[in-house]
Parts: structure tokens; sequence; C-alpha cells
């Protein structure tokens, strides 16, 4: 990475601190929530998807649906291309949960690959999470059925990432093993 890319990249890390400044994951330890978009970052860069676009996209997948930014804003700060992934990578918050679930399934196939990388790291993530420091109001049946949905996304895009597609079919073999 170039100096002004390692800029451009810093900057785009600290935009997201700041937008989800208030915020924590909700695992058990309740873990601050900027953890969790440079860890999906993280995995896009250890499995070779570390073009700055993808990592900026990572950085800021979660600021459009979980905070005040707007799409204008990610678009005069970091360009067209990492605003309309980040697009891409939201739900529409004005229709109902069930709803939302139901279109990131029958939608998934029709984003950028770029996307699709960020989703499917972004689904790592949280299925390594929930394997491992789960929320404490969330019960076994709960989780069980967050895999079963994350599964049933990740399944249309795997082609976008043979390497997060293969640390997924890791995570989905160990699923159950609470049982
Ligand atoms: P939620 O949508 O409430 O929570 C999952 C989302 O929360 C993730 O997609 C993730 O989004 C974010 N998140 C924040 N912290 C974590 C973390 N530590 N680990 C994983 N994700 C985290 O869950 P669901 O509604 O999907 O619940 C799972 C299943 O349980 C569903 O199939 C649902 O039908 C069922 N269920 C739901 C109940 C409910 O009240 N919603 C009650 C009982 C069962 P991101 O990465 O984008 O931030
Ligand atoms: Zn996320």
């Amino acid at each position: 990475m170039q100096a002004t890319q390692l800029s451009q990249f810093i900057s785009t890390a600290a935009f997201a601190a700041d937008k989800h400044k208030d915020q924590r994951r909700k695992n058990a330890s309740s873990t601050p929530y900027i953890n969790h978009p440079l860890g999906v970052a993280d995995i896009l860069s250890q499995t070779g998807h570390d073009d700055l676009p993808t990592l900026q996209a990572a950085l800021l997948h979660d600021t459009l649906e979980d905070t005040d930014t707007t799409l204008a804003e990610l678009e005069i700060t970091f360009g067209s291309q990492v605003a309309h992934i980040v697009a891409e990578c939201s739900d529409n918050k004005t229709q109902s949960k069930q709803v939302r679930k139901q279109i990131q399934i029958d939608k998934a196939r029709t984003v950028s690959i770029k996307a699709k990388q960020v989703k499917l790291a972004d689904k790592l993530y949280n299925l390594r999470d929930l394997q491992t420091n789960s929320p404490p109001d969330w019960d076994i049946r709960r989780i069980k059925e967050y895999f079963i949905w994350a599964g049933k996304v990740t399944r249309q895009i795997e082609d976008a990432s043979p390497a997060i597609t293969e640390l997924l079919a890791q995570v989905y073999a160990g699923t159950f093993e609470k049982d």
C-alpha cells in the first residue's frame, strides 16, 4: 500500500471510529463497535482482498445502517465507488427486520463483487463472534437460527471469495458443537 493509500485508510478508520463511538457490539464483553468493522477489514486483507476501496467499504459498512451517516456524506468524503459498496451492504431500515432478512437472501447475488466480499467477511466475523463470545441474552436456538439465515445469504455469493468461503465452511462445520 502506498503512503497516500495508507493515509486514506487511516482517515477512513478514524471516520468510522467517530461514527460508532457511542456503540457497542451485542457480545458478552460488549466490545467497542469499531472492533467489528476493523475485524471485517482484517479478514478481507488476510484473504487477499486488500484493494483500498474494498477495505474502506469494510470499515464503513455499518455506518449507513447504524449511525447518522448519509450516502451523500460518504460520496463527498470517500467518493462514489466506496459509497456505492457501502450502500450495497446496507439494509433499508424502514422495512421490518423479517423483510430485511429475506431481502438479504433474495438480493445477495445482485450486488457487486466487492460488496459480496464485504458481506462474506461481515458474516464470518459475526458467526465467529456468536461461537466464541455470544450475546448473553441469546439462547442456542437463536444462535442456530442466525447461522441458518447467514448460510442462506453466504451460499448465494460464495464464488466471490473462495478463501472466505473456506473459512466460513470451517465455522459452519463447528456450528452445533455446543449441542
Ligand atoms: P439480530 O438481527 O437482532 O442481530 C444480528 C445482527 O446484530 C448481526 O447481523 C450483526 O449485524 C449485529 N451484531 C451485533 N453484535 C453482534 C455479535 N456479537 N454477533 C453477531 N451479530 C452481532 O438477530 P436476529 O434477529 O437475526 O436473530 C437471530 C435469529 O433468532 C433470527 O433468525 C430470528 O428469527 C431469531 N430470533 C430473533 C429474536 C429477536 O428478537 N430478533 C428473538 C428470538 C429469535 P452487523 O454486523 O450488520 O452489525
Ligand atoms: Zn457488520
